[in-house]
Formats: structure tokens, sequence, C-alpha cells
């Protein structure tokens, strides 16, 4: 089975593991510490706490905010459930909003709608939780101007674009604070984790004390409030630490397979590819292929095509507003995402992924489409 996104793993991450292991840093131990600090290097922030999942940073990032029943959170309608989730954690209610056709992030055009459509149905909005999807960072400028104007802070989900950048600064840039993954499918992982970064020192103090049970100091565990365990393991971010030290190779592979794609399959009628916006560096994450009505098949034959052959595809992310949990959630647009989901197949794009399998990829293809 080829695999739409496998973790590498190799001789570095071994060594990473044995080192801590030898020194008994299993959960708690100096890689932490290390980790959290080439992180915030790599995103230009003054902090970054490492949790155990992006999903628990963006849920910390929430739960500083005090959200309460009876508020709305703007999230962009086609995103992975991680990104929405901790809204509902919270109590909050999600709005959703349509995207962008080139940057397939939230719409900037459609937020002003989304603060009057939760305003008629007696919701306040308290933040905005734009995503940078598949690698690609979103209009996040924009997006910081309204919700500037609105009094409401920005929490960027990079969660799928570690090593994407905007104008030279990396995913999460500008947002009040940003999480990401390093789920096992991610461009680097941890095998599970994720992490909150800011230059708000006092936030930051807080999340790393939600993240650990809200403890005070005091040897008896004095608790004034309730937190959650979300903290990373030593072992996690010694690995983490070793795959953050090759993610600009892993960047230049994910983007070289796309390329790949793209020059092999352009010629198709009714095939094309994710645009890469301005001023962007889209990581490729996943390489998506958008299949129109002239392609012969549609991307779920394709998909049936590719599974028959051993090879793992996925549809684009299904919108939330259709997703059967939030049929009656308040949105504004949504065309956009539904038009994405309708056409977008995601193809293999491990960095491990050999020439030789992505060739059979590609005739697979060739084979199945006009
Ligand atoms: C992966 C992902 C998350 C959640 O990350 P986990 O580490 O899996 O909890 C959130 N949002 C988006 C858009 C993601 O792709």
């Amino acid at each position: 089975m080829i695999p739409l996104s496998a973790p590498e793993v190799g001789a570095r991450e071994q060594a990473a593991v044995a080192e801590a292991l030898a020194a008994g840093d299993v959960a708690m131990g100096p890689q932490v510490a290390a980790f959290e600090a080439a992180f915030a290097d790599l995103t230009g922030r003054a902090h970054a706490l490492a949790v155990s999942s992006g999903t628990a940073a963006l849920h910390l990032a929430l739960r500083l905010l005090d959200l309460k029943p009876g508020e709305a959170v703007i999230c962009p309608t086609l995103t992975f459930m991680g990104g929405v989730a901790p809204v509902i954690y919270q109590g909050a209610t999600p709005v959703f909003a349509d995207v962008d056709p080139v940057t397939w992030g939230l719409d900037p055009g459609c937020l002003p709608q989304a603060f009057d459509v939760a305003r008629a149905q007696g919701l306040t909005v308290r933040a905005v939780v734009p995503a940078d999807l598949y690698g690609q960072c979103c209009d996040i400028g924009p997006i910081l101007d309204i919700a500037a104007d609105r009094g409401v802070p920005v929490l960027l989900d990079s969660a799928e674009a570690v090593g994407a950048t905007l104008n030279g600064r990396h995913a999460g840039a500008g947002a009040l604070m940003a999480a990401y993954s390093f789920n096992g499918n991610k461009i680097i992982t941890t095998g599970g984790g994720g992490m909150l970064v800011s230059d708000d020192a006092a936030l930051m103090e807080r999340a790393r004390y939600l993240s650990t049970a809200a403890r005070r100091p005091a040897v008896h565990y004095e608790h004034d409030e309730v937190g959650y365990n979300y903290r990373l393991g030593a072992v996690a971010a010694a690995i983490g630490l070793a795959q953050l030290e090759t993610l600009e190779a892993r960047v230049a592979r994910r983007r070289a397979i796309f390329e790949r794609y793209r020059a092999a399959l352009s010629d198709l009628s009714g095939v094309a590819f994710a645009p890469e916006g301005p001023g962007r560096r889209h990581t490729r994450w996943l390489s998506v292929m958008l299949l129109g009505p002239d392609a012969g098949a549609t991307p779920e034959a394709l998909r049936l095509a590719l599974q028959a052959e051993g090879i793992e595809s996925r549809p684009v992310w299904k919108p939330m507003h259709l997703q059967p949990v939030f049929r009656d959630a308040p949105r504004v647009g949504g065309a956009v995402a539904e038009s994405l989901f309708a056409r977008g197949l995601c193809l293999p794009s491990s960095t491990t992924l050999t020439e030789a399998d992505q060739g059979r990829i590609i005739s697979v293809i060739r084979g199945a489409v006009n």
C-alpha cells in the first residue's frame, strides 16, 4: 500500500530517542524546552508550548479567552475537525464562513457577514480562527484588520502549515496565538503532538499552567480551577527536535513531488492543481489535484481506481457545514468549499515516496482520467 502521507523517521530520530532513554528522560527532560525553543525560533515567536496534539494547542488558546455559551467563533467551513472541535469543547458556537478559491483559507470577504450572521442569532463573536490549509498560508493580513476593527483576537490553526511562509514570515505570524500539529501524517511528527506559540508572555504562562492540570505551586497540588493534561513527553520532543532539523529538506521534497504530478498530468483536460497564492511558499504537505467535468472521471472514481492498485488517496476536507453534527450551525456562503470538496483529491505526498512509486501513481491516474 502506498500511503497518503507517512511519517519519515530514520537514524537521526533513533539516535535522539536512544539518547533520551539512556539519560532517563522519558516523560520529562531538557528535550521539551529545547524543542519549544527551536520551534519558537522557526516561527519567529517569543514563546512556544509543546503539547500532546494540535487540537490541544487550539483548545488551550480558546480556553484562554474564557469563551462562554452564547458566544461564537468564526471558522472556515473547509478544514479538519481538529480546528473546530475545541470551539465546542468550550461550549461556544462555530460560525462557518467560506474559503478563498486561491489560498483555500478563510475568505476575508465573508468575514463582515459572518459577524452579522452571528449577531442576528444573538451570538457575540469572541474570536476568529482561520486555518492554513494543506501547507499554505491563508490571507491573514485582511483577516487581522477586520478582526481588529471588531475588537476580537485571531487564533491561527496552522496545524497543516509547518514550514509554510507568507512574505517570508512563517505560518502563524501576526495572530495572537497559533497552533501546529505533529500528528503522524503531518510534515514533521512527534508520533502525536502539537505546539502553541505567541509573543504574549502572560497568555503563554497561563497556557502552560492550564496544560499541567492547573496546579498552583504547592507540594499538595492546590487547585482553584480545572486544567488539562496536555503536556508533550521528552521522548516525543526528542523526535520532534530531530525532525525539525530536516524541515527544509522535507518542504523541498514535498514541493518536488507536487511539481512532478503537475508536470506529468497537467496536459490532461479537466485536470488542475491547487494554486500557490502570491508571496507564499506552499509546503505541498499534500498534493491536491482538482478534476473538472471534462476529466472523464470523478474524484471518487479515481480514488477507487487508485485504491485497486494499492494507492491511498483522499477527498479534500468535507466542509463543516455539510457535516451532520454541524447541520444547524450558522454560516456564510460555502460554495467555494463545496466545489473544492466535489473536485479535489489528495494524492500520496510522503517524503518517503519513491520515484518508481510516484511513476506508478501517475500511470494509474493517466489510465483513469479522460
Ligand atoms: C491535523 C490538524 C489539526 C489537529 O491536529 P492534531 O495534532 O491531529 O490534533 C487541526 N487542524 C487542522 C486543519 C489539521 O489538519
